[in-house]
């Protein structure tokens, strides 16, 4: 017997998100999966720069326990379950696919949670979808990356500083552009975003988000 099923067998598995007893061999519960099921995408009023928008669910309930345990109790193994929900709220993209950016993070948040969480999610719905991800990061973003935590008004007065990188020109130049985030809240780090890849050349540009506060 090997130390995890010990441990299965003295304390019950529970849901990462709501804390109810659950199969030990599942990531979330089916509970929290159905509710996730029943959110509709969002489409509605995309930030300043962008053409379309999707986002999986309200930045609310499962959904944000879902996130929050992915990106800051570092449940990486949550990732391929947010990606899923993305890719299927993306729908097939087929022919003249858009190319993939995902919102660059601040450095020091990066080096502070010891992995990129947007980039983890762009990867498997880029692998999900079929949709071309370039490997060199065309964004950069400086400066402190706070935005968690700040009101409304301090991250519409105060976005944050992203820009084309070197050779971005040259892969976006005439491109749709889908840009990849975990949550939209004001609209301004996706509005910046997309005004970094106009810059560089973009036609159009799409957004795909896990959650958005409405
Ligand atoms: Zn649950």
């Amino acid at each position: 017997m090997d130390l995890g099923h010990f441990c299965g067998w003295l304390v019950p598995a529970r849901c990462p998100l709501c804390r109810r007893v659950a199969d030990p061999n599942v990531l979330v519960c089916g509970e929290c999966v159905r509710e996730l099921n029943r959110s509709p995408v969002l489409r509605g009023d995309p930030p300043e720069g962008v053409d379309r928008i999707a986002s999986c669910a309200d930045h609310d309930g499962v959904a944000r326990e879902l996130l929050g345990a992915f990106k800051f109790r570092h449940l990486t193994g949550l990732g391929p379950l947010i990606a899923g929900f993305m890719a299927d709220a993306a729908g097939p993209q087929g022919e003249g696919q858009p190319i993939m950016v995902p919102v660059p993070p601040a450095r020091v948040r990066t080096w502070l949670r010891g992995f990129d969480p947007v980039a983890l999610l762009a990867a498997e719905v880029a692998r999900l979808t079929g949709t071309p991800l370039p490997d060199d990061p065309l964004l950069a973003r400086r400066g402190h990356g706070r935005q968690r935590g700040r009101g409304r008004a301090g991250r519409l007065a105060d976005p944050p500083d992203i820009r084309p990188l070197e050779g971005a020109a040259r892969k976006l130049g005439g491109r749709e552009v889908l840009l990849i985030d975990d949550v939209m809240t004001t609209g301004s780090t996706l509005a910046t975003a997309a005004g970094a890849v106009r810059q560089a050349g973009a036609a159009s540009v799409s957004a795909l988000t896990f959650t958005r506060r409405l």
